[in-house]
Protein backbone atom coordinates (compact mmCIF):
# COMPACT_ATOMS: atom_id res chain seq x y z
CA UNK A 1 0.00 0.00 0.00
CA UNK A 2 1.33 3.71 -1.08
CA UNK A 3 0.19 6.24 0.74
CA UNK A 4 -0.92 8.94 -1.81
CA UNK A 5 1.11 12.33 -2.32
CA UNK A 6 0.07 15.57 -0.79
CA UNK A 7 -2.75 17.01 -2.76
CA UNK A 8 -2.37 20.99 -3.98
CA UNK A 9 -3.76 23.53 -1.77
CA UNK A 10 -5.87 25.31 -3.14
CA UNK A 11 -7.94 28.96 -1.97
CA UNK A 12 -11.57 28.24 -1.26
CA UNK A 13 -13.52 30.28 -3.86
CA UNK A 14 -15.58 33.69 -1.91
CA UNK A 15 -19.03 31.70 -2.25
CA UNK A 16 -17.91 28.50 -0.79
CA UNK A 17 -16.05 30.51 2.11
CA UNK A 18 -19.90 31.96 2.53
CA UNK A 19 -21.81 29.48 2.41
CA UNK A 20 -19.16 28.12 5.67
CA UNK A 21 -20.05 31.01 7.10
CA UNK A 22 -23.35 31.62 6.70
CA UNK A 23 -23.73 27.70 8.06
CA UNK A 24 -22.16 28.74 11.05
CA UNK A 25 -23.96 31.79 11.85
CA UNK A 26 -27.69 30.57 10.81
CA UNK A 27 -27.62 27.22 12.78
CA UNK A 28 -31.57 27.67 12.46
CA UNK A 29 -34.37 29.93 11.97
CA UNK A 30 -34.25 30.93 15.92
CA UNK A 31 -30.61 32.13 15.20
CA UNK A 32 -32.25 34.36 11.65
CA UNK A 33 -34.71 35.88 14.13
CA UNK A 34 -32.32 36.99 16.89
CA UNK A 35 -30.44 38.49 13.86
CA UNK A 36 -33.22 40.49 11.92
CA UNK A 37 -35.07 41.43 15.73
CA UNK A 38 -31.46 42.93 16.27
CA UNK A 39 -31.00 45.04 13.24
CA UNK A 40 -34.76 46.84 13.89
CA UNK A 41 -33.87 47.48 17.26
CA UNK A 42 -30.66 48.71 16.20
CA UNK A 43 -32.58 50.79 13.73
CA UNK A 44 -34.65 52.55 16.34
CA UNK A 45 -37.58 51.00 15.87
CA UNK A 46 -40.73 50.98 18.06
CA UNK A 47 -42.91 48.27 16.44
CA UNK A 48 -41.54 45.03 15.70
CA UNK A 49 -44.02 42.31 13.77
CA UNK A 50 -42.84 38.73 13.01
CA UNK A 51 -44.55 36.13 10.99
CA UNK A 52 -43.64 32.71 10.75
CA UNK A 53 -44.81 29.89 8.32
CA UNK A 54 -43.03 26.21 9.31
CA UNK A 55 -41.45 27.32 12.05
CA UNK A 56 -39.53 29.59 10.01
CA UNK A 57 -38.35 26.94 7.43
CA UNK A 58 -41.06 27.87 4.86
CA UNK A 59 -40.31 31.97 5.45
CA UNK A 60 -39.53 34.53 8.14
CA UNK A 61 -40.64 37.94 8.10
CA UNK A 62 -40.08 40.94 10.11
CA UNK A 63 -41.75 44.48 9.86
CA UNK A 64 -40.28 47.02 11.39
CA UNK A 65 -41.00 50.93 11.95
CA UNK A 66 -37.04 51.88 11.88
CA UNK A 67 -35.16 54.63 10.18
CA UNK A 68 -34.97 51.97 7.04
CA UNK A 69 -32.04 51.54 4.27
CA UNK A 70 -31.32 54.84 1.91
CA UNK A 71 -31.75 53.16 -1.50
CA UNK A 72 -27.98 53.84 -2.49
CA UNK A 73 -27.16 50.96 -0.02
CA UNK A 74 -29.08 48.78 -1.04
CA UNK A 75 -26.81 47.40 -3.19
CA UNK A 76 -24.48 46.27 -0.18
CA UNK A 77 -26.83 45.06 2.10
CA UNK A 78 -26.46 41.34 1.74
CA UNK A 79 -22.95 41.70 1.14
CA UNK A 80 -20.37 40.05 3.76
CA UNK A 81 -18.38 42.77 5.63
CA UNK A 82 -20.83 45.60 4.76
CA UNK A 83 -22.23 47.41 7.92
CA UNK A 84 -23.24 51.09 8.60
CA UNK A 85 -22.37 50.61 12.61
CA UNK A 86 -18.64 50.44 12.57
CA UNK A 87 -15.55 51.90 10.90
CA UNK A 88 -12.85 51.53 12.74
CA UNK A 89 -11.29 49.09 15.23
CA UNK A 90 -11.34 50.92 18.47
CA UNK A 91 -14.94 51.54 17.53
CA UNK A 92 -15.99 48.45 19.40
CA UNK A 93 -14.95 49.62 22.54
CA UNK A 94 -17.89 51.87 22.56
CA UNK A 95 -20.32 50.36 20.66
CA UNK A 96 -23.74 51.47 21.25
CA UNK A 97 -25.45 48.85 18.82
CA UNK A 98 -25.69 45.09 18.26
CA UNK A 99 -24.71 44.78 15.05
CA UNK A 100 -21.28 45.20 13.86
CA UNK A 101 -20.08 42.86 11.32
CA UNK A 102 -22.30 42.96 8.47
CA UNK A 103 -22.60 38.95 8.15
CA UNK A 104 -26.33 38.44 8.99
CA UNK A 105 -28.03 39.79 6.22
CA UNK A 106 -24.79 38.02 4.04
CA UNK A 107 -25.38 34.77 5.54
CA UNK A 108 -29.11 34.63 5.58
CA UNK A 109 -28.89 35.30 1.48
CA UNK A 110 -26.42 32.57 1.34
CA UNK A 111 -29.29 30.32 2.68
CA UNK A 112 -32.52 31.85 1.75
CA UNK A 113 -34.49 33.69 -0.46
CA UNK A 114 -34.42 37.43 0.71
CA UNK A 115 -36.82 40.19 -0.52
CA UNK A 116 -36.25 43.55 1.18
CA UNK A 117 -38.63 46.41 0.95
CA UNK A 118 -37.80 49.34 2.86
CA UNK A 119 -38.63 53.22 3.01
CA UNK A 120 -37.22 56.14 5.36
CA UNK A 121 -38.62 59.17 6.16
CA UNK A 122 -36.83 61.14 3.69
CA UNK A 123 -38.11 59.02 0.60
CA UNK A 124 -41.08 59.69 -1.72
CA UNK A 125 -41.92 55.87 -1.71
CA UNK A 126 -40.17 52.31 -0.66
CA UNK A 127 -37.64 50.00 -2.46
CA UNK A 128 -37.81 46.50 -3.22
CA UNK A 129 -34.83 44.17 -3.59
CA UNK A 130 -34.04 40.98 -3.63
CA UNK A 131 -30.88 38.79 -3.00
CA UNK A 132 -28.95 35.21 -3.42
CA UNK A 133 -26.00 34.55 -2.41
CA UNK A 134 -24.76 38.21 -0.86
CA UNK A 135 -25.97 40.17 -4.44
CA UNK A 136 -29.06 42.18 -5.40
CA UNK A 137 -31.05 39.95 -8.09
CA UNK A 138 -33.83 40.22 -10.53
CA UNK A 139 -36.96 39.60 -9.37
CA UNK A 140 -37.89 38.02 -12.42
CA UNK A 141 -35.32 36.87 -15.33
CA UNK A 142 -34.31 39.10 -18.00
CA UNK A 143 -35.23 41.72 -16.34
CA UNK A 144 -32.99 44.65 -14.22
CA UNK A 145 -31.49 44.55 -10.76
CA UNK A 146 -32.10 47.94 -9.07
CA UNK A 147 -34.17 47.97 -6.68
CA UNK A 148 -37.40 48.47 -7.72
CA UNK A 149 -40.10 51.44 -6.26
CA UNK A 150 -42.80 50.40 -4.60
CA UNK A 151 -45.84 51.30 -1.64
CA UNK A 152 -44.59 51.11 1.99
CA UNK A 153 -44.42 52.74 5.06
CA UNK A 154 -41.42 54.19 6.57
CA UNK A 155 -39.06 51.62 8.13
CA UNK A 156 -37.94 47.94 6.24
CA UNK A 157 -39.77 44.71 6.12
CA UNK A 158 -37.40 41.64 5.80
CA UNK A 159 -38.36 38.24 3.90
CA UNK A 160 -36.86 34.99 4.32
CA UNK A 161 -38.31 32.41 1.88
CA UNK A 162 -37.10 28.29 2.39
CA UNK A 163 -34.79 28.68 4.45
CA UNK A 164 -31.48 25.74 3.91
CA UNK A 165 -33.24 25.40 0.63
CA UNK A 166 -29.37 24.77 -0.81
CA UNK A 167 -28.30 22.71 2.52
CA UNK A 168 -30.61 19.55 2.11
CA UNK A 169 -28.74 17.98 5.51
CA UNK A 170 -29.39 21.21 7.48
CA UNK A 171 -32.79 21.15 5.74
CA UNK A 172 -33.37 17.34 6.83
CA UNK A 173 -32.50 17.92 10.86
CA UNK A 174 -35.33 19.71 11.15
CA UNK A 175 -38.01 17.17 12.18
CA UNK A 176 -40.30 19.40 14.08
CA UNK A 177 -41.54 22.87 12.41
CA UNK A 178 -43.16 23.34 15.89
CA UNK A 179 -40.21 22.58 18.29
CA UNK A 180 -38.12 25.75 16.10
CA UNK A 181 -41.03 27.79 15.99
CA UNK A 182 -41.21 27.49 20.06
CA UNK A 183 -37.44 28.54 19.65
CA UNK A 184 -38.49 31.24 18.02
CA UNK A 185 -41.05 32.45 20.66
CA UNK A 186 -38.66 32.01 23.16
CA UNK A 187 -35.93 34.57 21.73
CA UNK A 188 -38.68 36.94 20.95
CA UNK A 189 -40.41 36.74 24.51
CA UNK A 190 -37.52 37.80 25.75
CA UNK A 191 -35.97 40.31 23.54
CA UNK A 192 -39.51 42.01 24.25
CA UNK A 193 -39.28 41.83 28.09
CA UNK A 194 -35.80 43.68 27.49
CA UNK A 195 -37.16 45.82 25.22
CA UNK A 196 -40.68 47.09 26.67
CA UNK A 197 -40.22 50.61 24.87
CA UNK A 198 -41.11 48.71 21.42
CA UNK A 199 -44.43 47.18 20.58
CA UNK A 200 -43.89 43.23 19.77
CA UNK A 201 -46.28 41.07 17.61
CA UNK A 202 -45.25 37.59 16.46
CA UNK A 203 -47.49 35.21 14.62
CA UNK A 204 -47.96 31.82 12.32
CA UNK A 205 -48.67 32.84 8.88
CA UNK A 206 -52.58 32.96 8.10
CA UNK A 207 -52.87 33.30 11.97
CA UNK A 208 -55.05 36.08 13.15
CA UNK A 209 -54.24 35.67 16.38
CA UNK A 210 -50.48 36.59 17.68
CA UNK A 211 -48.27 34.47 20.35
CA UNK A 212 -47.07 37.48 20.86
CA UNK A 213 -48.51 40.51 21.60
CA UNK A 214 -47.27 43.68 23.58
CA UNK A 215 -48.01 47.19 23.42
CA UNK A 216 -45.60 49.76 22.72
CA UNK A 217 -44.09 51.88 26.00
CA UNK A 218 -45.05 48.67 28.05
CA UNK A 219 -42.64 47.52 30.92
CA UNK A 220 -40.74 44.60 31.40
CA UNK A 221 -43.20 43.73 34.07
CA UNK A 222 -46.24 44.03 32.19
CA UNK A 223 -44.39 42.24 29.68
CA UNK A 224 -43.98 39.24 31.87
CA UNK A 225 -47.21 39.29 32.69
CA UNK A 226 -48.26 38.79 29.49
CA UNK A 227 -45.76 36.80 28.10
CA UNK A 228 -45.59 34.39 30.73
CA UNK A 229 -48.16 34.01 33.36
CA UNK A 230 -49.78 36.71 35.62
CA UNK A 231 -49.36 35.05 38.56
CA UNK A 232 -45.55 34.84 37.92
CA UNK A 233 -45.09 38.10 37.66
CA UNK A 234 -46.99 38.61 40.39
CA UNK A 235 -45.06 36.79 42.73
CA UNK A 236 -41.83 38.37 41.40
CA UNK A 237 -39.69 40.76 43.44
CA UNK A 238 -38.21 43.52 41.86
CA UNK A 239 -34.46 44.14 41.90
CA UNK A 240 -33.91 48.18 41.36
CA UNK A 241 -31.20 49.56 39.45
CA UNK A 242 -28.33 49.13 41.72
CA UNK A 243 -24.71 49.81 41.04
CA UNK A 244 -22.69 46.96 42.61
CA UNK A 245 -19.72 47.04 44.99
CA UNK A 246 -19.41 50.73 44.59
CA UNK A 247 -16.82 50.47 46.62
CA UNK A 248 -14.82 48.46 44.57
CA UNK A 249 -14.88 50.56 41.62
CA UNK A 250 -16.54 47.54 39.58
CA UNK A 251 -18.74 50.04 37.50
CA UNK A 252 -21.28 47.86 36.72
CA UNK A 253 -25.23 47.83 37.75
CA UNK A 254 -28.03 45.39 37.75
CA UNK A 255 -31.69 45.35 37.85
CA UNK A 256 -34.35 43.14 36.95
CA UNK A 257 -37.22 40.92 38.81
CA UNK A 258 -36.71 37.14 40.28
CA UNK A 259 -38.87 35.05 42.16
CA UNK A 260 -39.60 34.90 45.68
CA UNK A 261 -38.34 32.39 47.93
CA UNK A 262 -41.64 30.30 47.99
CA UNK A 263 -42.50 30.75 44.03
CA UNK A 264 -45.05 28.77 42.21
CA UNK A 265 -42.65 28.59 39.43
CA UNK A 266 -39.71 27.61 41.04
CA UNK A 267 -40.48 24.42 39.75
CA UNK A 268 -39.52 25.17 35.84
CA UNK A 269 -37.35 28.46 37.01
CA UNK A 270 -36.57 30.49 33.86
CA UNK A 271 -33.46 32.28 33.08
CA UNK A 272 -33.23 35.99 31.33
CA UNK A 273 -29.69 37.59 31.17
CA UNK A 274 -28.93 40.30 29.45
CA UNK A 275 -25.40 41.96 29.69
CA UNK A 276 -25.00 45.64 28.12
CA UNK A 277 -28.81 44.53 26.87
CA UNK A 278 -27.39 41.61 24.85
CA UNK A 279 -29.25 38.14 25.75
CA UNK A 280 -26.04 36.02 26.43
CA UNK A 281 -25.45 32.75 29.09
CA UNK A 282 -22.81 33.41 31.95
CA UNK A 283 -22.61 29.69 33.68
CA UNK A 284 -20.80 31.70 36.60
CA UNK A 285 -23.34 33.70 37.11
CA UNK A 286 -26.67 31.18 36.23
CA UNK A 287 -24.47 28.88 38.89
CA UNK A 288 -23.57 31.39 41.77
CA UNK A 289 -27.42 32.51 41.80
CA UNK A 290 -28.81 29.30 41.83
CA UNK A 291 -26.53 28.71 44.52
CA UNK A 292 -28.24 31.16 46.60
CA UNK A 293 -31.71 30.26 46.10
CA UNK A 294 -31.42 26.86 47.37
CA UNK A 295 -31.12 28.23 50.80
CA UNK A 296 -34.84 29.36 49.35
CA UNK A 297 -36.37 26.66 47.51
CA UNK A 298 -36.54 23.06 48.08
CA UNK A 299 -34.76 20.67 46.08
CA UNK A 300 -34.58 20.44 42.70
CA UNK A 301 -36.51 23.78 42.13
CA UNK A 302 -35.06 26.57 39.90
CA UNK A 303 -35.82 30.13 39.96
CA UNK A 304 -36.81 32.44 37.14
CA UNK A 305 -34.71 34.82 36.75
CA UNK A 306 -34.97 37.66 34.53
CA UNK A 307 -31.37 40.10 35.00
CA UNK A 308 -29.94 42.95 33.11
CA UNK A 309 -26.29 43.79 33.54
CA UNK A 310 -24.22 46.85 32.50
CA UNK A 311 -20.53 47.05 32.62
CA UNK A 312 -18.22 49.30 31.69
CA UNK A 313 -17.97 48.37 28.29
CA UNK A 314 -14.11 48.13 28.20
CA UNK A 315 -14.31 45.47 30.56
CA UNK A 316 -16.38 43.04 27.88
CA UNK A 317 -15.13 41.74 24.59
CA UNK A 318 -18.39 41.36 22.00
CA UNK A 319 -16.41 40.30 19.29
CA UNK A 320 -16.94 37.16 19.60
CA UNK A 321 -18.59 34.65 17.42
CA UNK A 322 -22.02 35.87 17.01
CA UNK A 323 -23.34 32.17 17.79
CA UNK A 324 -20.78 32.18 20.88
CA UNK A 325 -23.50 33.33 24.20
CA UNK A 326 -21.41 32.31 27.02
CA UNK A 327 -19.86 35.59 27.96
CA UNK A 328 -16.91 36.27 29.97
CA UNK A 329 -15.58 39.94 31.41
CA UNK A 330 -13.10 41.87 34.13
CA UNK A 331 -13.43 40.98 37.31
CA UNK A 332 -16.02 38.53 36.74
CA UNK A 333 -15.77 37.07 40.46
CA UNK A 334 -16.73 40.35 42.11
CA UNK A 335 -19.35 41.25 39.91
CA UNK A 336 -20.95 38.16 40.57
CA UNK A 337 -20.71 38.42 44.54
CA UNK A 338 -22.15 42.08 43.67
CA UNK A 339 -25.45 40.19 41.99
CA UNK A 340 -25.38 37.69 44.23
CA UNK A 341 -25.82 40.54 46.76
CA UNK A 342 -28.56 42.45 45.28
CA UNK A 343 -30.64 39.21 44.74
CA UNK A 344 -30.81 38.69 48.32
CA UNK A 345 -31.19 42.06 49.45
CA UNK A 346 -34.34 41.09 47.33
CA UNK A 347 -35.17 38.07 48.75
CA UNK A 348 -34.36 39.53 51.99
CA UNK A 349 -36.89 42.40 51.77
CA UNK A 350 -39.44 40.10 50.47
CA UNK A 351 -39.35 38.19 54.07
CA UNK A 352 -39.26 40.91 56.12
CA UNK A 353 -42.07 42.51 54.36
CA UNK A 354 -43.81 39.18 54.40
CA UNK A 355 -43.32 38.20 58.19
CA UNK A 356 -44.62 42.37 58.92
CA UNK A 357 -48.12 41.61 56.83
CA UNK A 358 -48.54 38.39 59.59
CA UNK A 359 -47.73 40.16 62.57
CA UNK A 360 -49.92 42.60 61.47
P1 LIG B 1 -24.70 44.50 11.09
O1 LIG B 1 -25.99 44.54 11.89
O2 LIG B 1 -23.62 43.77 11.82
O3 LIG B 1 -24.29 45.83 10.59
P2 LIG B 1 -26.28 43.03 9.17
O4 LIG B 1 -25.91 42.08 8.10
O5 LIG B 1 -27.16 42.53 10.25
O6 LIG B 1 -24.93 43.60 9.80
O7 LIG B 1 -26.93 44.31 8.51
C1 LIG B 1 -26.19 45.06 7.55
C2 LIG B 1 -26.64 46.51 7.50
O8 LIG B 1 -27.96 46.58 6.96
C3 LIG B 1 -26.72 47.19 8.85
O9 LIG B 1 -25.48 47.75 9.23
C4 LIG B 1 -27.78 48.26 8.60
O10 LIG B 1 -27.20 49.42 8.05
C5 LIG B 1 -28.68 47.63 7.55
N1 LIG B 1 -29.93 47.07 8.10
C6 LIG B 1 -30.20 45.76 8.30
N2 LIG B 1 -31.44 45.57 8.80
C7 LIG B 1 -31.99 46.80 8.93
C8 LIG B 1 -33.26 47.29 9.39
N3 LIG B 1 -34.21 46.46 9.84
N4 LIG B 1 -33.46 48.64 9.38
C9 LIG B 1 -32.50 49.48 8.93
N5 LIG B 1 -31.27 49.07 8.49
C10 LIG B 1 -31.01 47.75 8.48
MG1 LIG C 1 -27.14 42.89 12.35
Amino acid sequence: FEPEGPKPIRKLTKDVINQIAAAEIIHRPANAIKELLENSLDAGSTSIKITVKDGGLKSLQITDNGHGINKEDLPLLCERYATSKLQKFEDLQKLGTYGFRGEALASISYCSHVEVVTKTKYDGCGWKAHYQDGLLISSKPGTSVDPKPTAANDGTVITAEDLFYNMPLRKRAFKSPSDEYTRILDVITKYAVHNPHAAWVCKKAGSSLPDVSTPVGSSAKANIASLYTPSLAAELLEVPMTTLKPENRLSARCKGWVSNANSNWARKGGWLLFINNRLVDSSKIKKAVDALYTAYLPKGASPWVYLSLEIDPAKIDVNVHPTKSEVHFLNEDEVIDGIVGVVQTALAGANVSRSFTVQT
